[in-house]
């Protein structure tokens, strides 16, 4: 294919330096998880503990929060990405195990493991979007509610508030990580759509004159040939190709090269009916395929094709462009390729006769 046809690339997105809402919200779950913690060493000095242990069952979850405030850290620099880079995970996971730790010691003293809330927390910014983990994390922060209502039955005043609201954040967190594998938000959605389309007009549009590319009107060509020889439809195929092109591009330049192309391009898609299907089939070649269409239809609208581009004033163009045609109708025994042959090879008849002409049948 020629070198005007290759799609241009998309540049690449810049990178994004804002704080994003997700970044935020990873900040509000460590804020919660620090003010736990420190409610909690406030609760655990009141009830007057053994300094040893004291020291342990504060230092160790005020470990797993720090951890946890790095973690939130890295989130809001590097945004979202950040959450799938190894170092993230290997973060999160040292919380989890800092926040099981003081969890397993405080079950060994006999209390509410509820320290393991901060660290279900982490672990639900973890698997943040990993559909896999969701089973877990739901099963986390379930158990982080129902340690929050038995803390709050057993009357434990100021730690009642802590962990009430880190269970209630999991549990948020879980469900709107379960919505998110469900269904995708209205901004995805919206985003999924554009790319698809840009992808389908990638794939098969033309860039330059909008008509559907050689691709497509192959695979197209395939479905209307098998139906027309199936049902002995009548098939024509026309091979359209602007007469010396060359010499517009060498004298007048590619741009009105390119403006040629799309008003021929145009005045072919005027042309034709609504049934019949235009693409551009190479540099400047089209091809139509016209189905259900006689012989004296297709010439009729071979030569208004052909009267059309002649009668076109193109900008810039100090001469009249014209087109050669050949028409191909579809034969018994034919394939596919044989009929889009004979087309081409009725073209160059229309052009060894004098092009602006058409020639076929
Ligand atoms: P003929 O009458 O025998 O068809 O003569 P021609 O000059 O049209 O011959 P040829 O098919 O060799 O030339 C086609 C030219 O079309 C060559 C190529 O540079 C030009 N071309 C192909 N694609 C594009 C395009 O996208 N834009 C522009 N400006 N030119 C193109
Ligand atoms: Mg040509
Ligand atoms: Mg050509």
């Amino acid at each position: 294919m020629e070198a005007y046809n290759v799609p241009e690339t998309r540049p690449a997105a810049p990178e994004r330096r804002t704080l994003s809402y997700k970044a935020y919200r990873g900040l509000a779950y460590s804020f919660l998880a620090a003010l736990a913690l420190a409610c909690r060493a406030l609760a655990l000095g009141g009830a007057g503990l053994d300094p040893s242990l004291f020291a342990l069952r504060v230092g160790l979850p005020a470990l797993g929060g720090l951890v946890i405030i790095a973690f939130a850290a890295d989130l809001a620099l590097r945004g979202r990405r950040s959450l799938i880079s190894g170092r993230s995970r290997r973060v999160a996971a040292s919380a989890y195990v800092f926040t099981a730790l003081a969890s397993a010691l405080d079950a060994y003293s006999g209390l509410s493991p509820y320290l393991f809330i901060p660290g279900s927390v982490v672990y639900g910014l973890l698997i943040w979007d990993r559909p896999a983990f969701l089973a877990v994390s739901s099963a986390l922060s379930a158990w982080a509610v129902a340690t929050a209502a038995s803390v709050c039955a057993a009357g434990l005043g100021v730690e009642t508030l802590s962990v009430a609201a880190v269970g209630v954040v999991v549990a948020l967190h879980s469900a709107a990580a379960v919505k998110r594998s469900i269904l995708p938000s209205e901004e995805r959605m919206k985003s999924l759509e554009a790319e698809n389309e840009e992808l389908w007009s990638l794939s098969f549009q033309d860039t330059l004159t909008g008509l559907y590319n050689r691709r497509y009107i192959s695979q197209v060509a395939i479905h209307m040939f098998s139906r027309a020889a199936r049902y002995k439809e009548q098939l024509h195929v026309l091979m359209i190709d602007i007469d010396h092109f060359k010499r517009v591009n060498d004298k007048l330049g590619h741009a009105v090269g390119d403006e040629v192309l799309k008003g021929v391009a145009q005045t072919i898609q005027a042309a034709i009916r609504t049934s019949d299907t235009v693409a551009r089939y190479g540099g400047e070649e089209f091809i139509v395929y016209m189905v259900r269409s006689d012989p004296e239809t297709t010439q009729f609208i071979a030569n208004r094709i052909r009267d059309g581009v002649a009668a076109v004033q193109f900008p810039g163009v100090p001469w009249t462009v014209t087109i050669s045609i050949g028409v191909a109708g579809l034969q018994d025994g034919d394939t596919i390729e044989g009929l889009v042959d004979r087309a081409d090879r009725f073209l160059y008849v229309s052009k060894h006769h004098g092009r602006n002409r058409v020639s076929g049948f």
